[in-house]
């Protein structure tokens, strides 16, 4: 896609500091570095988010984070990891070609998720994963 940074990324016309590439995927150095470590995890394809993957996109992605992320924790040695990723501007995505983050983490690192639970009732829950089971295809 012409105005995609990440599709750049993967045609090499702009740089990038890569850490592994296969058929499907590539991954490289996020450029903000919350921790140090940090790295991108991208769909080759250019795919606006987790709803527009394939079956065997989605596989690629994951093997790709799951590879990529033993060697951050190899390297590094963080005391934990987060596996983040964003769809939608609501939920902090800024660019919008289909990347997985994987952040090295510390006690007292700042980066914060809220996490504001409501714990709602059993019935609430049924309730919700009804509509949730009635969407999903076959
Ligand atoms: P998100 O908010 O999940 O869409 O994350 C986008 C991420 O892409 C941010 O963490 C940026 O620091 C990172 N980013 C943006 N442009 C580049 C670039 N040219 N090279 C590496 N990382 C980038
Ligand atoms: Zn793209």
């Amino acid at each position: 896609m012409a105005d995609c940074v990440f599709c750049k990324i993967v045609a090499k016309q702009i740089p990038a500091t890569v850490v592994h590439e296969d058929e499907h995927t590539l991954a490289f150095m996020d450029i903000g570095q919350v921790n140090p470590g940090h790295v991108l995890v991208a769909l080759k394809a250019h795919r606006e988010n987790v709803y527009a993957l394939s079956a065997d996109e989605a596989a690629a992605v994951f093997r790709s984070v799951a590879r990529v992320a033993r060697a951050v924790r190899d390297a590094f040695a963080p005391p934990g990891l987060s596996v983040y990723q964003a769809n939608g501007q609501p939920a902090g995505q800024t660019v919008f070609h289909l990347h997985v983050h994987l952040v090295p983490r510390h006690e007292g690192d700042g980066m914060a998720l809220t996490w504001p639970v409501k714990n709602p009732p059993r019935e609430k829950l049924e309730e919700y994963a009804a509509k949730i089971r009635a969407s999903l295809p076959g």
